[in-house]
């Protein structure tokens, strides 16, 4: 298994899981842009977001409720968040397993660089 998300859904590289389900894992950012910095993919292998269609909408769906649900466990839910999907290189993409940022515990600028 080459795919470093797939690893860490399947417990084959170490990771600091903070919540998991029948549909997606969240673990902290191994490099974090903000003091909550979380990373949420779900079990199944998708590339990117550009992958996303009406056959598997419902996990990014997925995605977008268990950020809400870490935001809370995470105490950023009152003061905000901000959530971000990379797609390929003008996006910023650099693990191409689809994966949900929550970044909180500070206040984002925007534009985002
Ligand atoms: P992106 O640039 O949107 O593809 O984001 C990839 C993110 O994954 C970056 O923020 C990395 O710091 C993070 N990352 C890469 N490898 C790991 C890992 N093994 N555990 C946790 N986070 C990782
Ligand atoms: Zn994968």
């Amino acid at each position: 298994m080459n795919c470093p998300f797939c690893r860490i859904v399947a417990r084959q590289r170490p990771a600091d899981i903070v919540y998991e389900d029948d549909h997606v894992v969240a673990f902290r950012d191994i490099n974090p842009q903000a003091p909550v910095h979380i990373l949420i993919v779900p079990r199944d292998h998708i590339t990117g977001p550009l992958d996303f269609d009406d056959s598997n909408a419902r996990i990014a769906g997925h995605l977008v409720s268990a950020a809400a649900r870490v935001a809370r466990q995470e105490g950023i839910a009152e003061s905000g968040y901000r959530l971000v999907l990379n797609q390929g290189r003008n996006g910023g993409q650099s693990v191409f397993h689809v994966h949900l940022h929550v970044l909180g515990g500070r206040r984002m600028q925007w534009p985002p660089g």
